[in-house]
Formats: C-alpha cells, structure tokens, sequence
C-alpha cells in the first residue's frame, strides 16, 4: 500500500500525478527519512533531536526550501533566534510562499522589537494565506487558516498601535470583532486604542462588552479597572471610583486599581472620602486598613510623579542667594569651554538642569542632549546601551543599532549617578573619555565621537577612591570643571522666593485660596534641614495647597517632622480616621493604617510589614515616628 504523500506546505494529501499542490501551489518533494524522524521528534516536543534530524536531511536537500524550514522550526522552538533567521531566509529564497517561514519570522522580529520587519512579515502571512489540512505538519499542528489569520491580525494592531497608528490598529481589531464578536484580546485591546484616541464613550462601550463575556479572573479584573479609567477620562468620577473599588474588594493587592483610585482621589481632593471608604472595604474585606494604607502610599506617589513630569521647568535654579549666583557663573564659564564637568551635589538640589543649562549656553546647544542614568545600567545592557551594535552578528535583515554615545555625537553626554557603576564599567567609560573613541558590540571599525561629557553624582568620590570602588584616574579625567549645587539649607533668602514660585503654579493649574507663608511657618520650615532641597519642598507645598483649605501656608498645615513633634497617642480601640493637629491628612491615614494593621496582626510586625507592603525596617522607622506603642 502507498503511504499518501501531504504537501509539504498545506498538508492537503497529493495525488500521484500532482507536482505542484492543487490547493497551495508548493511544489512535491521527495521527503528524506531523517525529515519524518525529524517531524515525529519534534511533535513529542523534543527539540533538539528534531534539529539533529532536520540539519542532517537538509544537507541532503540542501535546495530545498522545507528542509531549510524544517531546520529554522526546530531553532525557532528552541529560541536561538538568530539560527532560525538565518534558516527562514535561506529557505525563502528558495521558495517564497512558505507561510509558516513568514509567521515565524513576524514572531521573531516582534520579540526583538523590530517593528516595520514584524509588520512586513505579517502583512505577508495574510497575504499568502491559505488552508490548513488540519494536524498537517507546524502550522497545521498550531492553526486553522482562521486561527492564524486572527494572530497575525491581533499581532498588526498591536504593533500599529505601538507605531502610533491607531486608526490602522483599529481596523485590525474590528476585522477580527467582525469575525469572532467575543474575542476578548480584540476588545481588550479595542478599548485600549480608543482610550488613546480619546473616544472615551466607545472604549466604555467595549470594555463593559468584554467583562460580560469574561468569567471572574485576573484578567477580568485589569479590564475592569481599564473601564475605570475610561471613566474617569470621559470626567465620571463616581463611576471611576466605583469600578476601581469593585476591582479592589475582589483583588485587595490590584496595584493598578489602587494607583487609578489614589490618583483620583489626589487630583478630585476627594481624600476625605477615605474614611467613609476604610467602612465599606471592612464589609468586604479583612484587608480594609491595608487597602487604604497602600492607597494612602499611592497619593504620595502620585504627587510625586507630577512633580517629576514637570522637570521641564524645575525651578531648582531659581533664587538669589550668594550660592546661586555663584551657580549661574559657573554655568556661564563652563559653557565657554568644552572641558568636561563633574557636578557634585545632594539629591534634589538640579544638578541635571545645571547640566542641561551648561549646554544649552554652550556651542553645542542645537545638538543632542544625551543624560545617561549611569545606576540603571547593568553590565550586560551597558554596552549596546552605550555603545551599540553592529549589524552583521545576525542576517542583513536587522539594522544597526546605535549607541548613547554616538547618538550625541557633537553634542553632551550627561552621566548621571556616576558614582554607582562598577570598576569593570569605569575601565570601559575611561577609554571613551580618553580618546573619544570606541567599537560598537559585534564590530571591529573604531567608531570616532566628538562629545562633551558631564557628570554628576551624589557621592563623595574621594572616599570612594579611598575604599577602591572609584578609579583614581577616571576621577581625574572627570574632575576637570568642578561645580557643587548648594543644598536648600544652604540658600539663604531662597527659601521664601520658591515658597512663592510653587504657589502660582499651583494657582495656575487649579483653584486655590492660597497666597503666601505665614512667618511662623516660615521660620519653621527655614530651621528645617530639607534633606530632599527643592525637590522635598516642591512636594511639600503641593501637599498642602491639595489638602488644606486656607489663605496662607502655616505651621499645623506643615509635615510634622518639620515640626520636630510627634503625633498624639493611638486611640484606644477602634480605629478613627479623624485627623491629628499637625499632620498632613495623607500622614495621619498611615499612622492609623499601620496602628490598625499592627493590631491585627498580634503585633506581630514581620506580618505586619507583609500586609502593609513595606519593609521591615521602613515599619520600625514608621512606629518610630509616629511613636505608636507596641505592648
Ligand atoms: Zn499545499
């Protein structure tokens, strides 16, 4: 008896005299033992022998397009990426229409974040799609022509929308809703492209049609709390609130939800509603008073996340005293000459904007501004971070990739937190340094820049030479301008000038009564030691005018660790959300979340800190501060 013989392409079964597929167009090829020994391995799941068996059968066919197929699949499932690359195009210049070579190398590509040659490769999927015998070998295993049709549909609106093109990310999505009108991705990923299209309506729409659909789950949840945030975009603020609360009875730990519910909160000055809100978890949940700690948590980040989008026009720089000034002539000679800067200074205290100011008065100033966030890095992304890499190690398909350093070729390299990298990272800055100079990873050409380089740090680099975690001679190379930001403390007269600056900012952007300082509170806050400079006041001022109602900045609106005080006792019993005198109100929620969890938790404080998200010591520090008693 004849075994059948099944294209190689679709899987549909050959007559004897077929030479080409009537279904797909490939054309009939002897198969060698080894491919079918191969294809047995490789439907058991074992890679590696598939592998062994197809690269033996494809030196006996060595121009035939499915033997090179073959080879790439069983790479592709073992991920080494780049043989299976280079096996898919091989494969293809033999024959073209190979549907499954296409797929995979979209799968490829889109893993690499290669995103115009995913979409190619994606587009050319569905343009060559065509039946699948089902079980019929790879694609046959993984897909009906729908299936795959769907994927690769699902793939293009993801990577459309990653493009910015979310009208084209639309149309894939509703071509594949037009289909299978319950495919919870597509309208997942629907509601997300028209929230960022701002069609909050229609995202509310889609959103409340996937959580019909979908049984209670994690992934329920998020899009619940994705229809919060539609809500709250289109300005329906209880709705927002009620579907971020629905979210968090259900999943107390919902970092989004909680976030979302913080920033609401923050920006709708709802924080009072906090009390009423502590009552209606504890019917729900036993984890009430953790929910609202972390919620709690949240605001403070959300605060500080504001502060942080606004580095743009920080306002770190302004000020008159004798200290600033000297700043702003540093900056003006440093700008004069192209030597390298190192600027020292506390946290808080602008030394990106020092940095940004020098090349924005220097030469270079139409050319890129390249700030590198040195701590960030580790050794293995250092170098293509850096330095970039070469085309050739993989196939003619990927692009070069460029480094920080050339990307700001004429212009400034800010290093930022140089004093965290480790010595083996310091050998490799120093040659740059020395001779503006270096090879992309994968290359052998000396690649040539001309940079300026700033650095800033927080550290004090001589004790760190001291105890050997700082090359000398990179010091040197560094220390050639050195310009030290004044913390706050230290900038007499400059404190009253800011108060007033962050004031009409506020006023700016919202409504408030607020105009000034009182001088009691002013003499308050100038003995204060501002660790965290203008950055810590920023936050504090803009916690203020949030949370308080009044004509004047003064002392019982002020945190009270400017105060040098502590809160009262804890109430006895139950807990009360009523706010201390002296304490900002997002203070005394946590003071009253960690007393209650405490409570609950036996005092137990190792539990405790689990249930409240933090660490240990950082619960030691809060009991301590707030002077909560432990029995
Ligand atoms: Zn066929």
């Amino acid at each position: 008896m004849m075994v059948p013989v099944l294209c190689r392409e679709c899987g549909h079964s050959l007559e004897q005299e077929n030479r080409f597929c009537p279904v797909c167009g490939a054309p009939r090829e002897p198969v060698e033992r080894q491919t079918y020994e191969g294809m047995e391995a490789f439907e058991q799941g074992e890679y590696d022998k598939a592998l062994a068996l197809f690269k033996a059968a494809a030196k006996k066919q060595a121009l035939s397009a499915f033997a090179l197929r073959d080879v790439a699949h069983a790479a592709f499932h073992l991920q080494d990426d780049a043989l299976a690359l280079d096996y898919y195009e091989r494969a293809l210049q033999v024959y073209k229409n190979l549907l499954d070579a296409h797929f995979n190398l979209g799968l490829i590509h889109l893993r690499r974040g290669h995103v115009n040659d995913a979409m190619f490769a994606f587009l050319e999927t569905l343009e060559l799609i065509h039946p699948l015998a089902s079980g019929s070998y790879y694609l046959g295993l993984f897909h009906t022509a729908e299936t795959l049709t769907l994927q690769c549909r699902l793939n293009l609106g993801m990577l459309f929308k990653e493009q910015g093109e979310l009208e084209k990310a639309l149309e894939q999505y509703k071509w594949v809703l037009e289909e299978n009108p319950k495919n919870i991705l597509a309208l997942g990923n629907l509601g997300d492209a028209l929230m960022t299209l701002e069609r909050y309506e229609e995202a509310i729409k889609t959103y409340k049609k996937a959580l019909k659909l979908l049984p209670e789950s994690e992934e329920r949840l998020n899009l619940q709390n994705d229809l919060g945030v539609s809500y709250f975009k289109k300005g329906e603020i209880e709705n927002a609130i009620q579907e971020f609360k629905a979210v968090l009875k259900r999943d107390p730990d919902h970092v989004n939800a909680i976030y979302n519910l913080g920033q609401v909160y923050y920006h709708e000055g709802l924080t009072g509603r906090m009390k009423k809100d502590y009552e209606e978890f504890v019917k729900s949940s036993k984890d009430a008073a953790s929910i609202l700690f972390s919620l709690s948590k949240s605001m403070i980040s959300v605060a500080t996340d504001a502060e942080r989008s606004r580095s743009q026009d920080d306002p770190s720089l302004i000020g008159n005293s004798p200290e600033m000034k000297k700043i702003h002539d540093l900056i003006k000679r440093a700008a004069a000459s192209d030597a390298t800067v190192l600027i020292l200074g506390e946290n808080g205290t602008g030394k990106e904007l020092v940095a940004r100011a020098i090349h924005q008065q220097s030469n270079r100033y139409d050319k890129p501004f390249v700030p590198i966030a040195c701590s960030a890095l580790s050794e293995s992304l250092l170098e293509s971070e850096l330095f970039g890499h070469e085309k050739g190690s993989f196939t003619g398909a990927l692009g070069q990739k460029l480094g920080k350093f050339e990307a700001a070729d004429h212009g400034t390299v800010f290093l930022d937190e140089i004093g965290e990298i480790s010595l083996s990272t310091q050998v490799k800055l120093l040659r740059v340094l020395q001779e503006r100079e270096f090879e992309r990873v994968g290359g052998t050409e000396p690649v040539q820049v001309d940079i300026r380089v700033i650095a800033a740090t927080n550290r004090d680099l001589k004790q760190a030479i001291k105890a050997e975690r700082f090359r000398e001679d990179l010091y040197y190379r560094l220390n050639v301008i050195v310009i030290e930001t004044p913390p706050l403390r230290k900038r007499e007269g400059d404190l009253p000038l800011l108060i007033r600056y962050f004031i009409e900012r506020q006023r700016a952007k919202r409504s408030t009564r607020f105009e000034g300082v009182s001088p009691e509170a002013l003499r308050v806050m100038e003995n204060y030691a501002w660790p965290g400079n203008v950055r810590e006041l920023e936050n504090v001022v803009e916690r203020i005018l949030t949370l308080n109602d009044d004509t004047q900045i003064r002392p019982e609106h002020l945190p009270e660790e400017m105060l040098g005080k502590r809160a009262g006792e804890p109430s006895e019993g139950r807990v009360s959300l009523g706010f201390l005198p002296g304490t900002s109100v997002l203070e005394s929620v946590e003071r009253e979340m960690i007393a209650r969890v405490l409570k609950e938790s036996d005092f137990n404080k190792k539990q405790a800190a689990v249930r409240l998200g933090i660490s240990r010591p950082t619960l030691y520090q809060k009991i301590k501060k707030y002077g909560i008693e432990i029995p």
